[in-house]
């Protein structure tokens, strides 16, 4: 990890820029990658500066107790370090279609049969709650405190973290994600998405 803790540092890219073409094309990870994550990881930095007793802190660590936080600068630490952890996770589940990984195995599978009755039905339930997000935000699968696979809807760069609970996949829904592609179709956006996004080996409860 190269930005365990303060000042963070932008993470290259895990494949090029144009790997994951055409489900989104190069110009938009160019901009998504080396502009908006980059703005995040900076103005996480500038926020976090002034106290030093920050400085050893993970992203994790920075968002799991908001009230531990400066007041003053409480809001542009979890806008921007949610940004961080958000698009760290989305990046790094992404993968080409080459690549593989594209579908889920093991216990992540039988759960997501088990919960939304097979791999399309999951798509459909992924797509209906991105398709949802009024204004910017994410669609997380995440499993919930009942054990039970789950399609979430998180507004700006909200996380789950003080919750205790961590994405198995998230979808960025910001319009910057697919505006210079996809223009005011997001649908197709997600559907494209089906040949990229990367099903995590996870051990389930
Ligand atoms: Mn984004």
């Amino acid at each position: 990890m190269p930005y365990t803790n303060y000042p963070f540092e932008l993470p290259p890219l895990p494949y090029e820029y144009d790997a994951l073409e055409p489900s989104i094309d190069t110009e938009t990870m160019r901009y998504h990658h080396d502009k908006h994550f980059k703005t995040y990881i900076d103005n996480l930095n500038t926020a976090i500066a002034p106290y030093p007793r920050l400085h050893s802190l993970s992203v994790e660590q920075l968002l799991a107790r908001p009230a531990a936080l400066p007041r003053e600068a409480r809001t542009a630490i979890m806008r921007n370090g949610g940004g961080v952890y958000n698009h760290e996770r989305f990046f790094n589940g992404l993968a080409p279609a080459a690549a593989g990984g594209h579908r889920p195995t093991g216990n992540l599978a039988s759960l997501i049969d088990r919960d939304f009755g097979g791999l399309e039905s999951f798509y459909t339930e992924l797509s209906r709650s991105a398709l949802a997000v009024f204004g910017s935000g994410w669609t997380y699968l995440i499993q919930n405190r009942a054990g039970r696979l789950e399609c979430t809807n998180l507004a700006n760069q909200d996380t789950l973290i003080a919750q205790g609970i961590t994405p198995i996949l998230l979808v960025d829904v910001w319009e910057h994600a697919y505006y210079l592609k996809y223009k005011s179709a997001r649908a197709d956006y997600l559907r494209n998405l089906r040949n990229i996004l990367v099903f995590p080996n996870l051990i389930l409860r």
